[in-house]
């Protein structure tokens, strides 16, 4: 073996070598002669019965029913403590790492910011081979939350990626060459994909996102060898002067108002959850939220705007329609049912149900019979303001008098980023818990003053400035401790919560679970931490320099089981509340760290230097243009440069821009897109000189302020 390995140090020899020792570290294998094995050599046999194949991740769940839990228990809550890093690898982007890594025949397949691909030897971390798709950076205009990936699919011996851009791109899994690309969008809509396709039976199934932006949701499925479209399934219906789709549309019209579908499409975007159940033959898809959020624009008079918000079950060979359960009717908050999908089978009131369970942003965990998408059981995994509880004999949320915002502002809790996001959570059926990264605080929503839809842009609809913070710092001071995150365990079977930990931050990690009672969670505060699975003790924890929030996987090669977690501060919440980011100074180290029993790897320091320097122009503008400035910046900007201009520090905090100094420099970069290379795009189309000049006024105000707060805290004691 070891001669094997020294002497096959190249490219493929060495792959085919891994494959070798990936087919003889487990006994339950495909008993075909390994010499004749491929890499990602996964076929529906193979990953129907991926129980009997725990020493790989073949899958972005692991299996179709999407549990993340790994029967593996070499790692268990007796021997944590010896767990060390094995490897690490910088994935040399910096930007947010939210992706689950597949592993199967001794490779690693990650990904990284902007859709790029690195095959690593799962064993080492040696590189492989790397792929770059080459998204254009201006894209990140199209991008609600960051330029993220959660993952590619491989399926017999291929490696599928949706790019950000639309494209849906099929490697070689041996060497990483393109066989073949599609664009899966019209290109020049905002649509783009964050979210790893499924394969089943040999047709990829491929998403998209875009909805805060405007665009019409679907679900496409292509050959696996061809590349060819073999249907598409669309979540919202089309202008109806135009025919139908299916029934299943002229079904979901009814429940719509207005020309929605000049508003963009709808929304209704399908950008994360899918599982599959073979024996019922159903593939289960998340469905995202409308265009505009709301609904009062979007669908004027009401109407449950079938599917958004909902569960829908498919057939996967055809792409027909089966059943749904939508989980917020006629959704006005951005309350996505795109979260996690998981498949079980639980025993409720003494009888065998299989059952399909999600935490959507709502903030209600719902147990539903996958069989029909009867509603079993719904209670709520946090505070929730806008519903007081769902019906258990209508299957319909109950709604709070003044929620939908119609006359005036109303603080609902969860926040558009939800009371569980695209964080994926973990079932143990050891446990029979559900491990929940749950996100704990609200926003205030109102109607917008002036509404207008500006085509390529964020269009949410609702008040910009009501919805940000407050101006006084010590009223946002005040805030920050009501921005909470936690890891929930959750029984499904009594829908209460068993443990908890409450973290130091919202916006954690999502969650693996194991047979060895363990559960593995990374945190916004960059410690990677596991907990007894029964009662969330902590067990063991490494630093990892960096804000995580991808979820954890595990695998074993050769009778070495790995952890391995890739880390990286980013996405919605780390782009868009700047001011409790910088708070904590969290660098992004964007890097796979792959840990085993043993191991005492280290990491190299890290330099990082967050500081944002000010020196504003003065200013001069009339309180009016700032007014303008502060809602033109709401609506447009913050998503990507932090609400009340306050960033991140993934993506440039304005206030520090030199750019401010000069109105035509400052347009050359917001209007004319002279930094397009760097991921700033042209707004020309869309925001005007005069608004452009507005939102320059506000950001100087805001930098001002931040001058002054400096000097506050110099004399302070
Ligand atoms: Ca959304």
């Amino acid at each position: 073996m070891s001669r094997l390995h020294r002497n096959a140090g190249r490219g493929v020899g060495l792959m085919i070598f891994v494959a070798l020792a990936a087919c003889q570290g487990h006994g339950g294998a495909p008993a075909e002669n390994p010499t004749r094995r491929a890499l990602a050599a996964v076929d529906a046999a193979r990953l129907t019965a991926a129980d009997s194949e725990p020493g790989s991740w073949m899958s972005y769940g692991r299996t179709y029913s999407e549990q993340r839990y790994s029967p593996l228990a070499r790692v268990n809550d007796k021997t944590v403590a010896d767990l060390g890093l094995a490897w690490s690898h910088d994935f040399g982007t910096e930007r947010g790492i939210e992706a689950t890594s597949i592993v199967v025949d001794g490779v690693m397949y990650a990904t990284s910011a902007w859709s790029i691909v690195h095959a690593l030897d799962a064993r080492t971390g040696k590189p492989l081979w790397r792929y770059d798709p080459g998204v254009a950076k201006a894209k990140a205009k199209h991008t609600c939350c960051d330029v993220v990936n959660r993952g590619v699919a491989v399926w017999e011996g291929q490696v599928f990626l949706g790019a950000l851009d639309g494209r849906l791109i099929a490697l070689d899994a041996a060497t990483g060459a393109v066989n073949w690309e599609v664009a899966t969008v019209d290109a020049a809509l905002p649509y783009t994909i964050t979210g790893a396709p499924r394969v089943i039976r040999g047709k990829v199934l491929i998403g998209n996102g875009g909805a805060e932006f405007g665009v019409r949701g679907f679900l496409s499925a292509y050959d696996a060898k061809t590349g060819k479209l073999v249907w598409r399934f669309y979540t919202v219906p089309g202008d109806p002067a135009l025919g139908f789709e299916n029934q299943a549309m002229a079904m979901a019209a009814k429940t719509w108002n207005g020309t929605w579908w000049e508003l963009g499409g709808g929304g209704g975007t399908v950008w994360d959850a899918m599982a599959h159940d073979p024996e019922l033959d159903l593939l289960y898809i998340g469905v995202g939220n409308g265009t505009p959020w709301n609904r009062e624009i979007r669908s004027p008079g009401g109407g449950d705007n079938l599917f958004l918000s909902s569960i829908v079950a498919l057939r996967p060979d055809t792409g027909e329609y089966v059943w749904h359960y939508q989980t917020t009717p006629g959704e006005t908050w951005d309350y996505t049912a795109t979260q996690h999908i998981i498949l079980a089978d639980l025993e409720l009131d003494g009888k065998p149900r299989k059952v399909l369970m999600q935490a959507p942003k709502n903030g209600f965990f719902y147990v539903l019979d996958r069989t029909d998408g009867t509603l079993l059981s719904a209670e709520n995994y946090i505070g929730v303001t806008w519903a007081t509880h769902v019906d258990l004999k209508t299957g319909r949320p109950v709604e709070v008098p003044g929620a939908r915002y119609e006359d005036k502002p109303f603080l609902v809790v969860p926040s558009y980023l939800g009371g569980h996001n695209w964080h994926p959570m973990s079932f143990n059926p050891d446990t029979g818990l559900v491990y929940i990264p749950v996100l704990d605080f609200g926003a205030n929503y109102a109607q917008p003053e002036n509404f207008r839809y500006r085509p390529g842009i964020s269009n949410v609809g609702t008040h910009g400035i009501l919805g940000s913070l407050p101006d006084s710092q010590a009223e946002r001071n005040a805030l920050r401790p009501l921005i909470k995150g936690r890891l929930v365990a959750w029984d499904p079977k009594t829908q209460k919560e068993a443990w908890r930990v409450e973290h130091k931050g919202s916006w954690n990690g999502g969650t693996l679970t194991t047979a060895g009672n363990l559960v593995f969670q990374g945190t916004a505060d960059g410690s990677f931490v596991a907990y007894s699975a029964d009662e969330g003790k902590p067990l063991w924890s490494f630093p990892a320099q960096t804000g995580i929030v991808a979820p954890p996987i595990t695998y074993e090669i050769d009778g070495e089981q790995y952890v391995s977690l890739n880390v990286g501060w980013g996405g919605a919440f780390a782009l868009v509340f700047g001011e409790f980011v910088q708070a904590k100074s969290l660098p992004n180290v964007s890097r796979v760290l792959t840990f085993k029993l043993g191991a005492r790897g280290e990491l190299p320091a890290v330099d990082w230097k967050p500081a944002v320097h000010f020196s504003p122009p003065q200013q001069t503008a009339s309180a009016e243009t700032l007014q303008k400035g502060f809602a033109e910046y709401s609506d447009v900007c913050m998503g990507c440069h932090g609400l009340n201009a306050v960033s991140g520090l993934l993506i440039p905090d304005l206030r520090g821009s030199g750019f401010l100094h000069d109105q035509a420099a400052w347009d050359s970069v917001v209007r004319d897109g002279a930094l397009r290379d760097r991921g700033m795009a042209a707004f020309g189309d869309q925001v005007s000189p005069e608004e452009s000049r507005a939102i320059r006024a506000y950001v100087i105000q805001q930098a001002w302020r931040a001058v002054d707060l400096q000097k506050n805290a110099e004399v302070a004691p």
